[in-house]
């Protein structure tokens, strides 16, 4: 039984927050782990609305510094410190966000209840950031008009499970098992051979979430997320405003589901919409004529990440 793996949208709105949505932030839990990726302005309380487990949230993960994108930080580790966390909290993020945070504790002489431990955050390349025994979290360039970063969370290949049956035929040493589960071919000091598809279920396939925040359109960067099963891409503008899009360093929702296309994406989850769309409707509708497995990101939604 895979653990679940699944993205809850909290606010999905670029520039000004219209319409009832909200900027962005987005809670992955995996397993019983619980990630942040970005902290718009009103995070704490769409934590709160969708019950989605704020005080459980072990590390932050801030894509650049547009306030649309960490407005809510500062009051999100207050509440934290208000609410007597022990609990260490880290936080990645762009150069100057340590500056920002410390200034303000600095000013507002907050001694924080929690150790707070920032990692500063690189536009060079894919890197790694966190090893959880069960995934790993990376970052990689994005193309803005400051530095910024998109993430990659990727499942680990587990241990194969033994077939009991096949084992009751055939005890087996604790080494073999050990090769077995690990999908690796064993061999007895007496020159027999155990194959570990004879011994264990199939690997559950495993799974990916890419987060791209904010973006120029740039084929080249999908090699960061190749073969991504869930991509969130942002899509702030329709093609009616692609000079605006290309001006302001984003992109149009056909421009997402190319990316998409390309990537070899199995589903992509739209976001980062401007103010100026009240209905986003036609904005879905021109990226699926590209990417036709595109859909909207709705805030207090949680996605499942798919598998094949
Ligand atoms: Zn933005
Ligand atoms: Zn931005």
């Amino acid at each position: 039984m895979s653990p679940e793996f699944e993205v809850t949208i909290l606010g999905n709105t670029s520039s000004i927050p219209m319409h009832g949505r909200n900027h962005t932030a987005q809670v992955i839990r995996f397993g019983q782990e619980f990630l942040l990726l970005d902290c718009g302005e009103s995070t704490q309380h769409q934590l709160q609305k969708y019950k989605a487990k704020g005080s459980k949230i072990s590390t932050i993960f801030i894509s650049h510094l547009h306030g649309d994108h960490y407005l809510g930080l500062i009051g999100l580790l207050s509440s934290y410190h208000l609410s007597k966390r022990k609990d260490p909290l880290r936080i990645f993020g762009p150069r100057g966000l340590d500056e920002i945070i410390t200034t303000h504790f600095r000013w507002s002489q907050t001694r924080l209840s929690y150790a707070l431990e920032f990692t500063e955050t690189t536009t060079e390349g894919k890197v790694i950031l966190l090893e959880h025994p069960q995934f790993t979290v990376s970052s990689f360039p994005l193309e803005h008009r400051i530095p910024t970063t998109g993430f990659i969370i990727q499942e680990k290949e587990g241990l194969r499970s033994l077939i009991k049956s096949k084992l009751l035929e055939s005890p087996l040493s604790l080494e073999a098992i050990q090769q077995l589960r690990l999908g690796k071919d064993y061999q007895d000091t007496n020159g027999t051979s155990y194959s570990a598809k004879d011994y264990c279920y199939p690997l559950a396939p495993v799974r990916s979430y890419a987060f791209c925040s904010d973006t120029a359109f740039n084929p080249s960067l999908t090699a960061y997320f190749e073969g991504v099963d869930l991509l969130y891409h942002e899509s702030t503008f329709m093609e009616s405003e692609s000079l605006r899009a290309t001006e302001t360093f984003h992109c149009t929702a056909i421009q997402a589901a190319q990316i998409a296309k390309l990537a070899g994406a199995r589903k992509l989850l739209l976001g980062h919409f401007s103010s100026r769309y009240p209905d986003l409707n036609e904005l879905l509708a021109e990226a699926q004529t590209i990417f036709p497995n595109s859909s909207l990101s709705e805030e207090g939604i949680t996605y499942p990440i798919p598998t094949s």
